[in-house]
């Protein structure tokens, strides 16, 4: 029976209510008057439910679908603007005891070197990173409770925190491990974490439990019950995620809708990220093993009906897609980027990618320094902004600023502010340049005459060499 207040992953995601909401897309994918009422409520500006937008997302009809493009590029300028917002995921250790099919990470994988960083290592690479200038992690880590204990985990956070090599500081570290307990998660927020992602793989209960054999991982409701359990645990702001490639786009794309009314019903806050990874080859994986694949098109459309369903729900998308693809759908919705990542154990201490090593292909492998000016070039605002959740904006109080649209009052200004920072402690010649221009540009665009003044005099104390000023 499908509930979307109850706290049972089978309830909440129902698989009869999917079989449903896909039956019934499939049946109005022509219907232009429901589509198009479902277009005017989308105008409304406070999201779609599951049923709606799936009929979006099977529409066959042209127009409607350019509106519905159309539509999620006005979304993003409304509620993000045009920042884009960087981070660099930070891989732990690859020692993993489950069976995912599809993870190069996989228990029998015997090509996989396996490492685990100690803290010596971990502040090697936090260098490195802080001298490209990322401010924000994604640490990520396989599921081994022996190498990689939740004790690990929490080391590990305190030496990235701990870390100020020069002007640089990781100010936000977002967590990407697997499912754990209340008790665990309430100790990852103590820790001072940002957002708990992990992403669901497949809503699909017999394909999830066919795709991860064996490990703790196996258990589809324990990992579809995690989000309930951070949130209990204390953490305000949750990442959900489906590997597109392993199950049908359009069953995913339901259940993920459906998990998102499921925390907004249950805990009143919506997810905080919602993550778009795409199934890569890698160490033992191959994709085109897996039936699901989907192309750039149908991508960019989940993209589009994505934004415009759930608005206020930051969306991010990695290094596992190329320039050009990131270039096309970072317009429909996109508000974080990686950018200059490594995927393997240790790849930012060294000078060459360890390919045998990834978690997956990085098909955008341009340096930070080159994907800043390439955002500031398409006129999005490089941003590495902390200040929400350093000021105590997370869960429902980000939520309810973001819904009155306030978010952009103090974003736009935070952009500039850090990316300044970036420009003159990190930036070539060239990339300082248009980067300056852009500065000048956007100050205009600040409504309030006393942001305006206090962000001119920030700008100013920061070529004198201050830092970390925010609104
Ligand atoms: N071990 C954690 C867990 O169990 O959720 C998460 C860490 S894992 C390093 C991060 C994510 O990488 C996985 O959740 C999965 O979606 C994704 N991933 C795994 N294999 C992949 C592949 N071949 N291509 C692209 N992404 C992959």
């Amino acid at each position: 029976m499908y509930n979307p207040k109850s706290s049972k992953a089978e309830e909440f995601i129902s698989h009869e209510e999917i079989l449903a909401t896909l039956d019934y897309a499939e049946k109005n994918k022509t219907n232009t008057k429901l589509i198009d009422e479902i277009l005017e409520k989308a105008k409304l500006r406070k999201g779609l439910n599951h049923r709606e937008a799936s009929v979006l997302l099977a529409s066959e009809l042209k127009d409607k679908n350019d509106e519905i493009f159309a539509l999620a590029e006005q979304f993003k300028k409304d509620f993000y603007g045009n920042r884009i917002v960087l981070f660099a995921p930070l891989y732990l250790s690859n020692y993993c005891v489950n069976g995912c099919t599809y993870c190069p990470y996989h228990a029998k994988n015997k090509a996989m070197p396996r490492k685990k960083l100690t803290q010596e290592e971990i502040k090697k690479e936090v260098i490195a990173l802080q001298n490209m200038g990322h401010k924000r992690l994604a640490i990520e880590a396989g599921e081994d409770p022996v190498n990689s204990p939740i004790e690990y985990i929490l080391d590990c956070i305190k030496t990235i925190y701990s870390i100020h090599h020069k002007n640089g500081a990781i100010r936000r570290v977002n967590v990407n491990i697997a499912a754990t307990s209340v008790e665990n998660y309430k100790k990852l927020a103590d820790a001072g974490i940002g957002t708990y992602i992990l992403f669901q793989e497949t809503y699909n209960k017999e394909s999830y439990e066919f795709l991860h054999p064996t490990g703790p991982k196996h258990n589809y409701c324990y990992h579809t019950e995690a989000m309930d359990r951070a949130m209990e645990g204390g953490i305000d702001d949750v990442g959900l995620g489906v590997l597109f490639g392993l199950e049908s786009y359009k069953y995913e794309f339901a259940g993920l809708l459906m998990h998102a009314e499921h925390l907004e019903a249950r805990f009143g806050v919506g997810p905080h990220t919602i993550s778009f990874p795409r199934l890569k080859h890698a160490s033992d994986i191959d994709p085109n093993a897996f039936l699901h694949g989907i192309d750039d098109d149908i991508f960019a459309k989940i993209i589009a009906c994505t934004r415009i369903s759930t608005p206020y729900t930051g969306m991010i998308i990695s290094t596992r897609e190329s320039q050009a693809c990131r270039e096309r759908v970072i317009h429909y919705g996109i508000s974080q980027i990686s950018g200059a990542s490594r995927t393997s154990v240790g790849g930012y201490d060294h000078k060459e990618r360890e390919h045998d090593s990834e978690q997956f292909d990085v098909s955008d492998q341009r340096t930070l320094d080159e994907v800043v000016r390439w955002l500031m070039e398409m006129n999005y605002i490089p941003s590495f902004c902390t200040a929400c959740y350093r000021a105590g904006r997370t869960g429902d109080r980000f939520m309810d600023l973001c819904k009155k649209m306030q978010i952009l009052n103090c974003c736009h200004p935070n952009a500039l502010l850090t990316l300044k920072e970036f420009l003159v402690d990190y930036a070539s010649p060239e990339t300082k340049k248009v980067g300056e221009a852009l500065i000048a540009r956007e100050i205009n665009r600040i409504k309030s005459e006393k942001v305006k003044e206090l962000t001119n005099q920030y700008l100013t104390k920061i070529s004198q060499g201050e830092r970390d000023f925010r609104f």
